[in-house]
């Protein structure tokens, strides 16, 4: 049935299906980590990438980018695969297993913490996890973080709060709270990928492309900043790696964090594709490139499942964006 539904694609022409990760990676591997940016187990991403490969057609930036030039359309039942953020495991377990299905994935990185620091929402799982007592007090209130369910519960709502304030007070919460609640002598650039390594990555057929600098929220930040963002992000990796493909992906990516107005400046700055975290799969002939749907990964979806969220059925990119 799957296979029904799936060869429907090959009538929809320059249809795509954008796969969005963040991390793959055994739980017990990093458990200094938010386990919830975990999309998938390496088996499991194993299993996924081998469908994609055998059943479809996977595709580079490079390739989309062509075909939205109308240089070389795309195969019928094209995946892009993307990676978000640039954790260390993209080039230990994802970038290995892509290698050997012939993959070639997008990997978009917020220019700024490259080498450095930990992301901010880390900065907060660090924080709660470290706090001593049964309850953690915060501008964004207090919360009850006697079980390791409670602890999660403490993140995720601290996460949620933080995303809505603007960015700047936003990172002042989170930054004062790390600095009072994180180990002493941590190495805060053990988990994400420096230069060096995007470099061998770049250079190995990885397209490393902007996420903005900071990984501020567009809709957070004042509209001069968000240029600023966009523009830093893509200088930044220009000069690292010698080349940048006009593609993007906004930080957060669901409708409420950006408008209108991030998508004329995308397209003012010369990008071409833009990827949101907003469900579902689309056509290239569709207007809206520059907020394209991406198909999200988690630990729970199973094989099957993820199968069919490949199929033109599945929540198709619904026309409910104004832009
Ligand atoms: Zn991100």
């Amino acid at each position: 049935m799957i296979a029904f539904f799936q060869n429907l694609g090959q009538y929809l022409k320059g249809y795509l299906y954008v796969l969005a990760y963040h991390r793959v990676d055994e739980y017990e591997n990093r458990p200094w980590l938010d386990p919830e940016l975990i999309s998938a187990e390496p088996a499991q991403f194993n299993s996924q990438m081998r469908l994609v490969a055998e059943k479809y057609h996977p595709v580079s930036a490079e390739d989309v980018l062509n075909a939205i030039r109308g240089e070389q359309p795309l195969p019928p039942n094209s995946v892009l695969v993307t990676v978000d953020d640039g954790y260390r495991d993209f080039s230990e377990v994802i970038f290995p297993i892509t290698s050997q299905y012939g993959i070639k994935p997008v990997l978009f990185i917020p220019t700024a913490y490259v080498g450095r620091g930990p992301f901010w929402w880390e900065k907060l799982f660090t924080a709660v996890s470290n706090y001593p007592g049964p309850e953690i007090s915060t501008p964004l209130g207090s919360f009850s973080i006697r079980t390791r369910a409670e602890k999660k519960q403490a993140t995720r709502h601290l996460t949620q709060e933080v995303k809505k304030l603007p960015f700047e007070q936003g990172m002042q919460i989170v930054d004062a709270l790390y600095h009072d609640f994180s180990p002493r002598n941590s190495d805060d650039t053990r988990s994400i990928l420096t230069w060096d390594e995007l470099r061998v990555l770049a250079r190995s057929g990885v397209t490393v492309a902007a996420h903005t600098h900071t990984h501020a929220l567009l809709s957070r930040i004042p509209i001069e900043l968000a240029s600023q963002e966009i523009r830093t992000s893509q200088e930044t990796i220009h000069r690292e790696l010698g080349q940048s493909l006009p593609i993007f992906a906004y930080p957060n990516g669901k409708p409420e964090d950006f408008t209108a107005e991030h998508v004329d400046l995308l397209r003012d700055l010369g990008f071409i594709f833009a990827v949101t975290t907003v469900e579902g799969s689309a056509s290239l002939s569709n207007e809206r490139l520059l907020c394209f749907p991406r198909i999200g990964v988690w630990p729970g979806l199973s094989l099957s499942a993820f199968h069919y969220h490949l199929t033109p059925v599945y929540r198709r990119f619904k026309q409910n964006l104004v832009y």
